[in-house]
């Protein structure tokens, strides 16, 4: 379907009398200035590292320079926020993880629409996500550290990024599985979680491997599993939940690429295209690789296939989020 602003049919109609037919096409190019992409984490995260190298990709194709703008805080419902309530032409769009998925069910009362409020521009990438701990904490396997969190309980610190993030719902997943309570510190991304947690002044946290690897082969984090079925490439010595005692502990992050919902169907085309070409980018798809990921492939980088991919994890986590009974309000 075609979407036209008021501008936009104006300036269709000047075209069709033949009056001013090149200033109207010139209005009417995409995009005509810089493109901000949300990030609704801190600098320096996960979420962040993966947007800012499909910005610089999606750059060098648009012609126009794609600024990330980090708007963190409240799990990532502010960023969210500020895309689902920005002009639909296509020059400010969000790149989201797992938590467009969550948020719906646990966030009662939002001042946008969560799900309503975008299109879908095409998925980005599904990221394993790692369990992990200060260096010097006092456990040194799964095994181990299950056993101090059932003897410690709400004296150790989980740090995550508020409720919504991937942290969080990891986060839940782990206390289910141990069947004990930690207390909860939010941060406005993992990014700055992850300077706590180095420094030792939190204790444990779960996040993605494009934040984690790094730290893990450089000691600075003690990692206790990949979260994921199988192994990963990244860190070939890490078990995964399973092998280490915790079955059913599983969870991996996706990414997708989201503009305000009304945006016009050309230029919901001309972003995915774009994504298309970052995702077929050889330096891009080499950095993943490195922190344990890969774009996804491009036959699934359509907005179509995206929106149905997300409605289904929605459908996928709301009995897991009631069960659970832990929501934002
Ligand atoms: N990894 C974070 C999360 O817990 C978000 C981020 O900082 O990218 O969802």
């Amino acid at each position: 379907m075609l979407h036209l602003s008021r501008r936009g049919l104006a300036a269709l109609a000047i075209t069709a009398s033949g009056a001013l037919a090149a200033p109207a096409l010139a209005q009417q190019a995409f995009p005509s200035r810089p493109v901000t992409m949300v990030i609704p984490f801190a600098a320096g995260g996960p979420t962040d590292t993966v947007g800012r190298l499909i910005a610089q990709a999606m750059s060098a194709e648009l012609g126009q320079p794609v600024v990330v703008e980090n708007v963190g805080g409240a799990g990532g419902t502010l960023g969210a926020q500020r895309v689902a309530q920005a002009r639909p032409d296509g020059h400010t769009v969000l790149l989201h993880h797992i938590g467009m998925a969550t948020i719906p069910t646990l966030y009662r009362r939002l001042s946008y629409d969560p799900v309503g409020g975008f299109e879908t521009l095409g998925l980005v990438t599904e990221v394993p996500m790692t369990l992990i701990a200060r260096r010097n904490i006092e456990a040194n396997s799964l095994a181990e550290l299950v056993a101090l969190i059932r003897r410690r309980g709400e004296g150790l610190n989980y740090a995550n990024a508020g409720i919504g993030a991937a942290s969080h719902l990891c986060g839940l997943l782990l206390m289910k599985a141990v069947d004990t309570r930690m207390t909860t510190v939010p941060y406005r991304g993992t990014g700055p979680a992850m300077n706590d947690l180095v420094a030792g002044t939190v204790d444990i946290m779960c996040d993605q491997t494009t934040n984690t690897t790094e730290q893990i082969r450089a000691g600075t984090v003690r990692a206790f599993a990949v979260t994921t079925p199988e192994r990963i490439a990244a860190l070939p010595d890490l078990p995964t939940s399973a092998q280490g005692g915790l079955p059913g502990f599983e969870v991996s992050v996706w990414h997708g690429l989201y503009a305000p919902k009304g945006t016009p169907a050309p230029i919901v085309a001309r972003l995915n295209q774009a994504l298309v070409k970052a995702l077929q980018d050889e330096g891009i798809a080499r950095r993943f690789a490195d922190l344990g990921t890969a774009p996804v492939p491009v036959a699934r980088a359509t907005p179509q296939i995206h929106r149905e991919f997300w409605q289904a994890d929605i459908a996928k986590w709301r009995p897991l989020i009631q069960a659970a009974g832990q929501f934002a309000d």
